[in-house]
Formats: structure tokens, sequence, C-alpha cells
């Protein structure tokens, strides 16, 4: 099962870098973050072939599910056209990953178009041996458009620390929960807009909690000041597996609670509690946002049901969208913000235009799923 969710994943990656990087370490570029490149303690080196005749704008590292004191601290990237003379292009000194499976993206400080590239990596304490999860480079800055993504202010606070739950979110997968879920607001934020142009909803304050009672997360409040509780016992449900199910676990609740917190609501049609229309927008765009992150397990779709039946089977739906029109989510969303009067319908003709509809539109989505 696991390698179907990651094909998510790597659908994802390969618009970044394809066939255009090639390395003698393909645990780094297999898309799978269960995957490490294990090293040594000191200084190791890594040499990638790029095959575009552009500079390396940017990059991303990502941290195993091992211990953090195996993930690279200090990296230096260095070009070259001969494979002699190196120049460096990028260093970075002292970087913690706040979680495991965690990404760090940089942008190359000096950019130069070069035929490969090296970098040299090494662990914080040099006695421990260095394990990645992966690295992707990329010839595209991908921070583009979100460099100037205004953070909120996280509170994060475990009320039950005894259980079981608790200690292995806070002792082992998450080791700063600040930037953790700061990290997944911009994310969130990625996909429902087009760039922090956009008129961004404001979230300001965030509190961040984990507690003990029978239930997976809620989220509560209103923008700016949003809370959110995510349950022990489905953490520790979550890893009973794996380290890593619990991580995708994670991150999949997070993208769809924190959605709530950035997303538009309808407008003429009443609210969460009274419409269905509004409650089915509101939750299918939850879980299309946590789909196109790649952070549900895609093969669980099924024809059947209703573009108002909320959830999955319309998050699907709205995600499905995207193979007509890469940007669908953003205008779909966008769409939340500009009808006076809501209506699913409405919103497929804004996006795709007048001809089209919405009972058109799922019946195409059935046969798709029909044939899948
Ligand atoms: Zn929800």
């Amino acid at each position: 099962m696991k390698r179907i969710l990651f094909l998510t994943f790597a659908l994802l990656f390969l618009t970044c870098q394809g066939q255009d990087v090639k390395t003698d370490y393909p645990q780094l570029t297999d898309n799978d973050p269960t995957t490490y490149y294990i090293g040594k303690a000191g200084k190791n080196k890594m040499t990638f072939q790029v095959s575009y005749n552009s500079p390396v704008l940017s990059y991303k590292i990502y941290s195993s599910g091992e211990k953090p004191a195996h993930d690279p601290a200090n990296w230096t990237l260095k070009g070259s056209n001969d494979g002699k003379k190196w120049t460096v292009v990028d260093e970075r000194k002292n970087q913690k990953f706040c979680s495991r499976f965690q990404e760090i993206l940089c942008i190359v400080q000096q950019p130069a178009t070069y035929k490969q590239y090296i970098f040299e990596l090494s662990t914080a304490n040099k006695k421990e041996n260095l394990i990645i999860a992966g690295i992707l480079l990329s010839d595209k800055n991908l921070l583009a458009g979100w460099e100037n993504f205004k953070y909120p202010e996280v509170n994060f606070e475990s009320l039950d620390p005894e259980t079981a739950g608790s200690k292995i979110y806070c002792e082992t997968l998450v080791q700063n929960p600040d930037e953790y879920v700061k990290y997944h607001t911009q994310k969130v934020a990625e996909i429902l807009y087009f760039s922090t142009e956009d008129p961004i909803v404001d979230v300001q304050h965030i509190d961040y909690t984990l507690k003990n009672y029978d239930g997976i997360s809620a989220k509560g409040g209103n923008s700016p000041n949003i809370n959110n509780v995510y349950s022990t016992r489905h953490i520790e449900n979550s890893a009973n597996e794996s380290l890593h199910k619990l991580d995708f676990e994670t991150r999949g609740v997070l993208y769809h609670e924190l959605t709530h917190g950035y997303q538009y609501a309808p407008k003429g049609i009443g609210n969460y509690g009274n419409n269905k229309t509004f409650w089915a927008c509101t939750e299918g765009i939850a879980d299309a946002v946590r789909a196109e992150a790649g952070l549900f397990d895609m093969s669980t779709r099924r024809p059947g049901g209703n573009w108002m039946n909320g959830y999955r089977t319309t998050g699907f739906f709205i995600q499905w969208l995207t193979t007509k029109d890469p940007d669908a989510i953003r205008k779909f969303h966008r769409t939340v913000k500009d009808l006076e009067v809501w209506s699913f319908d409405g919103a497929i003709k804004e996006v795709f235009g007048p001809e089209a509809g919405i009972e058109g539109m799922w019946n195409e989505y059935q046969e798709f799923l029909k044939k899948k």
C-alpha cells in the first residue's frame, strides 16, 4: 500500500526533477522517504549530474525517520563543468530539521550553470554517521511567489504528556512543534492560493494541542485565531503501524485542519451548521488540499456517491479537477470568495466556462473512476 501512496509524491517530484538529474544514490531520488542513504561519520560527498542547461536555483534535503543526530547539519553545494574545478554555489551551517521525514528548502545563493554538482554533508556531531532520505535539485526557484509568506504565531502544548501518543509525537516524530505547524501553514496556502499577492485569509495565531480523547482531530475558533486539537490515542494507533505511517497521517490531518483556517467561507447560503452545500464545500476543499499534498491513499477512490457528500467524496473530485487544469483547486477555491451565492454548479462554470456544469463534470469523474 505504501508504494501507491508514494506514487503521489513521485508525481509531484517528477515535475521538478524528472529524468533531469542522475546520481549514484537512487535512495535519494526515488521519492520514497523510507529508503535512506546511509553514509559515514564526517564529511560525505555525493555527486549529481544534471542534464538541463540552466543553473540549479533551489534544492531540498529530506530528513530520515532515524534519530535527528544522523541528520545533515552542515553542507556545501559545489558546481563544476569539468569535474576538476569546483565552485561553491551554496553553503549552510547548523541546520535543524523540525521533524522526521521533513524537507529543508534552500534557494541557491550563487547560482550558475554547471553540468555536475557535488554535495558535501556532515552531521552536527561528527561522530554520528549521516542518514538522509532524499535530495531534490531543481532548476526552478521552488519558493517563487512565497518568499513573503506571513507565518502565524503557533503555541504548542501537550495536555497529556504522559500518554504514549504524546511521547512519540514529542520525543520521536517532531523536534520543533511550532516550526512543524508553521511549515504546514505555508504548504496549505500554496495549494489554496497562487502566491502571497492573493488575498490570503489572515491567520495570526494557532493553538495546537495534543489531548487524550477518543477521536482524531478538530479545529476550533475563527481566523485570525484558530485552535486545533489532535488525539494522542490516534497518534498511538497510527504509530503502531510505523513511524512513517504516523508521519503520513499526522501531516494529512494537519493539512485538512489548517485548510479550515485558510479557506474562504461560501457566501449567500447560510452557514456550516444549517446548509449542506456550505458544509460539503468546506470539508470537500479541506480533503482536496490533503489529497493534493499526496497525503491520502488514492487507491481507495471508488465510483459512486455525490459531490454533496463532503469530505473525501467531494475532496477527491475537486482534486481530480487538476487533471483538467493544474490550478483547478486554486480557481475553485477562488470562486468561494467571488460568487455572491455560492453553488457547486456556479463554481464549475466559473472555473471551466458556462458550458460546463456540476452534473456533467461529476459524470466524467465517475467514468474516470470506473476505468481506473
Ligand atoms: Zn474538516
